[in-house]
């Protein structure tokens, strides 16, 4: 029996007491409210705001107790006792070392980004991966649903987003029938309500304006050139963007985000805005006039209006836009609205950047293991992106939201991490679990656990016992070198 509760993310706090706690069968736990005071540990005697996601565990020789001052962290601390039934329940007898656990999170956002465009995952898969991101006190759930090979959702009054654009022509293997495919209302609230169920919030993508092969391939008018448009087969960044000289593009945003906010109860969306290439907007009569009609100087700053028209249509919905890092550039016409957050993917510039100008902050960069499509070790039997070295769990287990120049008044900015998992080279539900798994442990620990108390050397040991939990709940996980 081990003495050590190897639990993941980290703990604040773990007192130890004296003889263990033994049952049949999984007991059933004795649930309290408590005031969110008790669960501050600040050593500053301040009590942290973030609290009210804190609980209490106390393991004692005749009784187990959870204390928690709200809903969520009544859910937190009942994850946290799950993750021990799944290691601890053995023989029938469930044995656990007396001890006090007390514990809250570093950060408010703690997400996982899955790309649905690239490859199609089912409603099962998502459903089963929201279960496990719950295990680890994950909270947000980006779910990427437009991109240039698939747009993944129905829009009423563009029936052929989906009845074209969900679909993609298989080149390499031409008798296949083109595949793909979209995620109905219904199917879209269950995801929802599962999440919500796990305490986990929805947060939809729609990449605008570039990545959009797919809105170009079912209306071919709304592109500079007027296509013909394909779904793309092919990866990569593509010229073909939203025409920004077209006043019909704002015709089927209007539609698009009305969808949106239909469906998803989420104070956010995620409006993209990520790799727009400008040439096209270079080259088209239609979008240079808007270009003069603006009084604006390169063909770039059209993005920082499309962009600035977004968040406004999303805040006249009760919304609010995340973007990728690219949202801050040539913005001195069209500044990006103070509330919009942005994430930081490139590196941590974009974060540093936007805390500056006074943007809540979500970092994710691909720099420090955040990319989940990145091999977990740099090996050719590994799968994963080829072009990108790979990012081990060490580097996941690194990230910190909070970059190193980053000073007092910029971290207050930072509400949080998360990792991507983009899916070109994913084409399984099992590959994606084991691109996520353990990589999403560390990212957890990162975002949920104090910087103080993190060591990768003790997270390796819990990590050990984590992954018979993984096994006993199905997950298919990466096993090689962690570093
Ligand atoms: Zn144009």
């Amino acid at each position: 029996m081990k003495e050590q509760l190897s639990i993941i993310p980290k703990p604040a706090a773990i007192k130890y007491g004296e003889g263990f706690f033994k049952s049949g069968g999984i007991p059933s736990v004795i649930k309290k409210e408590c005031d969110p005071k008790q669960i501050a540990l600040d050593k500053d005697g301040e009590i942290s705001l973030k609290s009210h996601e804190g609980y209490r565990l106390i393991i004692e020789k005749d009784r187990i107790t959870a204390e928690a001052a709200s809903k969520t962290g009544m859910h937190n601390v009942m994850e946290t006792f799950r993750q021990l039934t799944l290691s601890e329940f053995k023989d029938g007898v469930l044995t656990l070392p007396c001890a006090e656990i007390t514990d809250y999170p570093r950060f408010s956002w703690r997400g996982l980004m899955l790309d649905c465009s690239r490859y199609f995952y089912s409603v099962p898969f998502i459903k089963n991966l929201l279960d496990v991101l719950s295990l680890h006190h994950i909270n947000r759930f980006h779910w990427h649903l437009t991109d240039d090979q698939g747009w993944r959702f129905k829009v009423n009054e563009y029936p052929l987003l989906t009845e074209i654009g969900s679909l993609r022509k298989n080149y390499r293997i031409p008798d296949l029938p083109p595949s793909g495919g979209f995620y109905s209302d219904d199917e879209i609230r269950e995801v929802i309500d599962y999440a919500a169920l796990r305490h986990i919030e929805v947060i939809p993508e729609v990449d605008l304006p570039g990545h959009a092969s797919a809105i170009l391939a079912s209306y071919p008018e709304l592109g500079c050139t007027g296509g013909p448009y394909e779904v793309e087969e092919r990866f990569g960044i593509f010229e073909d963007v939203l025409c920004a000289g077209n006043g019909k593009i704002f015709d089927l945003l209007e539609k698009v985000l009305n969808t949106v906010t239909r469906l998803f109860p989420s104070k956010w969306v995620h409006i993209g805005g990520d790799e727009v290439l400008y040439n096209r907007w270079e080259a088209c009569p239609k979008c240079q006039s808007r270009l003069k009609e603006l009084g604006l100087k390169k063909s770039s700053e059209l993005q920082s209006w499309i962009t600035f028209k977004l968040a406004n249509m999303l805040a006249e919905r009760g919304k609010i836009a995340i973007g990728w890092d690219e949202i801050l550039e040539d913005t001195e016409r069209f500044k990006l609205p103070k509330e919009t957050v942005v994430m930081s993917w490139r590196g941590d510039e974009g974060g540093i950047k936007a805390s500056r100008l006074g943007h809540y902050v979500i970092m994710s960069p691909c720099t420090c293991g955040c990319y989940l499509d990145y091999r977990q070790f740099d090996n050719r039997e590994e799968p994963g992106a080829l072009y990108a070295k790979a990012a081990t769990v060490c580097d996941s287990y690194s990230m910190d939201p909070v970059s190193a120049s980053m000073n007092k008044e910029d971290a207050k900015f930072v509400i949080g991490g998360q990792g991507n998992l983009w899916s070109e080279w994913i084409y399984a539900g099992k590959i994606a679990q084991y691109m996520i798994f353990p990589r999403l442990c560390a990212i957890a620990e990162s975002v949920w656990s104090a910087k103080e108390i993190k060591d990768f050397n003790d997270f390796e040991k819990r990590l050990t016992v984590h992954r018979q939990r993984l096994d006993n709940l199905g997950i298919n996980q990466y096993r090689g070198p962690l570093r």
